[in-house]
């Protein structure tokens, strides 16, 4: 109920997928986030197979249970999505063809160069009653049905799909109805730093903290999100300690704050790279391409970034990147020495003001005692003014590739943050 106490959620995840271990349910994790953003508290998350029976009962189970009652999955045109069936059973509902939600499925495909068929009429077929939001990004609708202080809201399965509806078209109604504007939450980025180390720097910050105001850590690789959350009597006097508290929390952390809610440190990376013109190659050995991916994964990227050579072999990095046999016979392909002649000669290979070079020993095998596996350096900067780092991952080799990547993105967004 919007205003006096937390508004109940119970989340269900359809599809079989999900239960074989097939399909990862990551829209769980992710929905559970946002929900917590908007002071909805989730108290039940089920994951169910593609029966009718089986969907039903959970419907009803959770609202007994809760106010709101999210579903994801079920929707598609197939046989085995029926969560429209069970939905117009639950809500003693006629099952129709709707206009309105057919044309934007035709649109929708018409947009992707495609007709509909007999699958997409089906699909078409909805329970009377409810309120249907268009997907702009696939077939399915979002449902909404209203009884009652209670909601329940169906989203199809896809991952990006559901977020876009959950976000740009039901939060606003759920703003309307469930959310209280007097609880305010924003979440602190951090890099560099380990959840320990963060929570000693802070423990005088927590240990004033008004009663109306919550902190916790959510740690990740690499990175931990800080988010603070604050309860008032009104929207603005929330907003105001909110305000407070977390750049007292920001001037504490320093430049280990690298941003707030959804960013990551790939796109503020970009922002500061296109904000000071400056262009960015990478030389990539035991990330095999990581880097230049999670880079290129930022839309616009191509204003700033060239390019990368996946220096995997010391062929490549003699040939390509001109790093000396003499340094690697020195100092070994893992080296400080190393990196730094690969981020010289990629930037002079590029001819980009910036570059990263990483080259380690990413496991299981390949390691020494002198350099155990996760051993990794990086360099990051000019080639006349550069930062180095070796790193101790451990040893399991995914994480090693990921985790070196995120390093040293953000080794170099300190090295602009420090100019
Ligand atoms: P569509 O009309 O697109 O099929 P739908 O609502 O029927 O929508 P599903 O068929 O259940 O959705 O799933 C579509 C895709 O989304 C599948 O690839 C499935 O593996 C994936 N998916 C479904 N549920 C989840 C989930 N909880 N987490 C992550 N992926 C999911
Ligand atoms: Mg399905």
């Amino acid at each position: 109920m919007k205003g006096s106490t937390n508004t109940r959620a119970v989340l269900l995840f359809i599809g079989d997928e999900l239960l074989i271990g097939q399909t990862e349910n990551t829209n769980a994790g992710w929905m559970a986030r946002k929900l917590v953003e908007w002071g909805i508290e989730t108290i039940e998350m089920r994951t169910l197979m593609d029966d009718r029976e089986v969907i039903k009962n959970a419907f009803e189970e959770a609202w007994e249970k809760g106010d709101l009652i999210i579903s994801t999955g079920g929707l598609g045109p197939t046989n085995d999505d029926m969560t429209a069936e069970v939905l117009a059973d639950f809500c003693r509902a006629e099952l129709e063809f709707n206009e309105e939600v057919f044309s934007w499925i035709k649109e929708y495909k018409e947009k992707q160069g495609q007709s509909v068929n007999s699958l997409h009429e089906k699909q078409a077929v909805l329970p009377t009653g409810l309120q249907y939001f268009r997907n702009e990004s696939g077939t399915a609708p979002a449902m909404l049905y209203e009884k009652g202080d209670k909601v329940i809201v169906a989203l199809p399965g896809v991952p990006y799909e559901m977020k876009e509806l959950l976000t740009d078209k039901i939060y606003p109604r759920l703003k309307e109805k469930l959310i209280s504007d007097n609880l305010k939450t924003t979440t602190l980025l951090t890099a560099g730093i380990p959840e320990s180390e963060i929570a000693g720097q802070l423990e005088d910050f927590e240990n004033q903290l008004p009663k109306s105001l919550s902190i916790a850590y959510l740690p990740g690789l690499v990175r931990v999100r800080i988010r603070l959350s604050a309860r008032a009597d009104s929207e603005s006097k929330a907003e105001e300690v909110l305000q407070k508290y977390s750049q007292e929390l920001q001037s504490i952390l320093g430049d280990a704050v690298y941003g707030r809610g959804e960013e990551t440190l790939e796109g503020v990376l970009g922002g500061l790279l296109k904000k000071n013109n400056l262009s960015l190659a990478t030389a990539e050995s035991c990330t095999g391409g990581y880097i230049a991916h999670l880079i290129t994964s930022v839309a616009g990227s191509s204003d700033y970034y060239k390019g990368s050579v996946v220096a995997y072999s010391n062929e490549i990095k003699k040939g390509q990147l001109g790093v000396k046999e003499s340094t690697l016979e020195e100092y070994g392909a893992v080296s400080e020495e190393t990196v730094r002649e690969m981020l010289a000669g990629v930037c002079h290979k590029f001819q980009t003001d910036l570059g990263i070079a990483v080259s380690g020993i990413a496991g299981p095998g390949g390691g020494s005692e002198e350099k155990p596996v996760g051993t990794v350096c990086v360099a990051v900067g000019r080639p006349d003014d550069y930062r180095l780092e070796t790193y101790q991952l451990n040893q399991n080799r995914l994480l090693n590739i990921e985790k070196s990547s995120l390093l040293a993105i953000n080794m170099l967004r300190l090295f602009l943050w420090g100019d």
